[in-house]
């Protein structure tokens, strides 16, 4: 590769819906640094996030930039087309240089009869009992298994090599991290699908810099992991196991490494993910979503008077809209209408009873994961209250940035990347 634009080993996508929050994020990875460890901020925003917010790819360049000046942050910092495809990447080639190509829309399409005879008979590789360092069992690989899995994902490959040639067209060979993402798709992808997964975007010339497959388990937004911990780990490790190995069997970019779009706050898995990549003195890449809005109505309503009005406002339209509001994530978010209560009662909470409501605490007793998940969809809510909503924000900046600051530094960055918890 070489000479390009590389992604280091730790990054770390963060989610700022209303763009207001680059200085106490990026504020998080200098205490990172700090502590001797380098995580590199990537302001990853979805065209469907744009969409919902009116905002635009150029107005989260100049945020992210006018934090870096403000901070003096003089390490690599990138902005990402999230999960973009050829219909949506051309409004984020000028301000991105990291582009997720998400082809989870053409797993499952057959491949060609004669590209996917092709890719078997080039892969005599992948055949019989395979040995992996680092995976405990190695994989026992049929010609009928790589047939399958490349019927599946040849077609979806294809497709990300065709988005990566059309930006590289514009923006210029190694001018931009590419990832692929997977991961927006109905079963999770084995480590041994990920190996020739691997070969079929080597094939395809796509130089990829991180790749997201689905694990197993629930990634719902904005709270925990839910499934089964033991399964995610041993999948995690093994997928690490398998990069390093595709890296020398098919010459991938050096750097390559996993990306995990967790929905953000996927605690839980925290531990045995830097354990893992302590073994495997692997890198990642961790995309939350954009929970720091979260942080924004938590300072609010912990700023009390106008702010916490606000933010109880917030919550009674977000209650009436609810059915509204969870259409786009309708897979990613699992509400209890029951557990959600009614705005009427909100209306009396103090601050302390409407934070603790909020924040991601699982062992705080008052902690409502239903509630935090609706006013995580809610954000269209605050977007339409426009000026009110972000002067409020902007006024009561001290006490957000604190939270916002915190919740990405103590919450993830430390447990993840640091260790020692
Ligand atoms: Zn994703």
């Amino acid at each position: 590769m070489g000479g390009g634009l590389l992604l280091s080993k730790y990054s770390v996508g963060v989610g700022d819906r209303f763009a207001h929050q680059g200085k106490p994020q990026l504020q998080a990875c200098r205490m990172a640094a700090a502590q001797g460890v380098e995580v590199i901020p990537v302001w990853n925003k979805s065209n469907r996030e744009h969409t919902i917010i009116g905002s635009t790819p150029a107005g989260t360049r100049a945020a992210a930039n006018e934090a870096v000046r403000a901070l003096g942050w003089s390490k690599p910092y990138h902005l990402d087309a999230d999960h973009i495809n050829l219909k949506s990447v051309d409004n984020f080639i000028e301000a991105c240089d990291f582009f997720t190509l998400d082809v989870a829309d053409k797993i499952g399409q057959p491949a060609q009869a004669a590209a996917l005879r092709a890719f078997v008979e080039g892969h005599p590789d992948l055949l019989g009992e395979l040995r992996i360092p680092g995976v405990a069992h190695p994989f026992r690989i049929e010609r009928e298994f790589v047939m399958r899995v490349a019927n599946k994902y040849l077609a979806a490959v294809e497709e990300a090599g065709r988005i990566y040639r059309h930006i590289e067209e514009k923006k210029g060979k190694g001018q931009f991290i590419t990832e692929v993402s997977m991961d927006e798709t109905d079963s999770p992808q084995t480590p041994a699908e990920l190996l020739i997964i691997l070969a079929a975007v080597a094939e395809e010339g796509i130089p990829i810099q991180t790749i997201a497959p689905k694990f197993s388990g629930r990634f719902d937004k904005g709270v925990d992991y839910a499934g089964d911990l033991a399964k995610f780990s041993q999948e995690f490790s093994d997928d690490v196991a398998v990069i390093a190995f595709a890296v020398r069997q098919y010459g991938m970019s050096g750097n390559l490494k996993l990306s995990v779009h967790s929905g953000s706050d996927k605690f839980s898995l925290y531990g045995p993910m830097h354990h893992t990549l302590k073994k495997f003195d692997a890198g990642v890449h961790l995309k939350t979503a954009g929970t720091t809005w979260l942080e924004e109505l938590i300072g609010l309503a912990e700023a009390g008077g106008e702010g916490l009005d606000l933010a109880k406002e917030i919550y009674g339209q977000a209650y009436s809209q609810r059915e509204a509001l969870c259409v786009p994530y309708a897979s990613v978010i699992s509400i209890d209408p029951a557990r959600l209560p009614a705005p009427a009662a909100v209306e009396k909470w103090s601050s302390e009873l409407f934070v603790s409501a909020l924040r991601h605490d699982p062992k705080s007793a008052a902690y409502n994961s239903s509630l935090r998940q609706l006013l995580h969809v809610g954000f269209k809510v605050a977007a339409a209250m426009g000026s009110r909503y972000l002067d409020l924000v902007s006024a009561l900046e001290n006490t957000i940035a604190k939270n916002v600051t915190a919740n990405l530094f103590d919450r993830h960055i430390k447990p993840l990347f640091i260790g020692g918890c």
